[in-house]
């Protein structure tokens, strides 16, 4: 069993997060730290700890974090000069917490940045 993490509590509104889409399978919120003036994370509701633990099942949730990333990239006004798509994954890869997050970041000219 994967021990759940800040997100899942977030999924299930019992804390406070800036919700910005949700449905079946994923879920969007601002992230608490921005490094970017759009900085949003996107996540699967299941808790998947890391992109290790990606299953064939889990390729409809994965796909929706694009879709959504996709939608809201246009809402935030960022889709036309572009944006950055991060998945960090383990200790390496600058993971902290444990459950699968795609990072929006856009607004500005990124440079190098990257996230860990
Ligand atoms: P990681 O380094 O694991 O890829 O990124 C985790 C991200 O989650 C960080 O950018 C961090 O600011 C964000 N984060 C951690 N805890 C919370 C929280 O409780 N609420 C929100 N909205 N973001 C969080």
């Amino acid at each position: 069993m994967s021990e759940e993490t800040i997100f899942s509590k977030i999924i299930r509104k019992e804390i406070p997060a800036d919700v910005l889409y949700q449905d079946d399978l994923v879920t969007a919120f601002r992230d608490i730290n921005p490094r970017a003036p759009s900085h949003i994370l996107i996540i699967p509701n299941k808790l998947i700890p890391t992109t290790n633990d990606v299953e064939a099942e889990d390729e409809l949730a994965m796909g929706r974090l694009f879709t959504v990333a996709k939608k809201l990239a246009k809402e935030e006004g960022i889709d036309e000069d572009g944006y950055r798509l991060i998945v960090n994954c383990n200790s390496h890869g600058g993971q902290e917490v444990y459950h699968i997050h795609m990072h929006l970041l856009g607004g500005r000219p990124l440079g190098p940045l990257l996230l860990g």
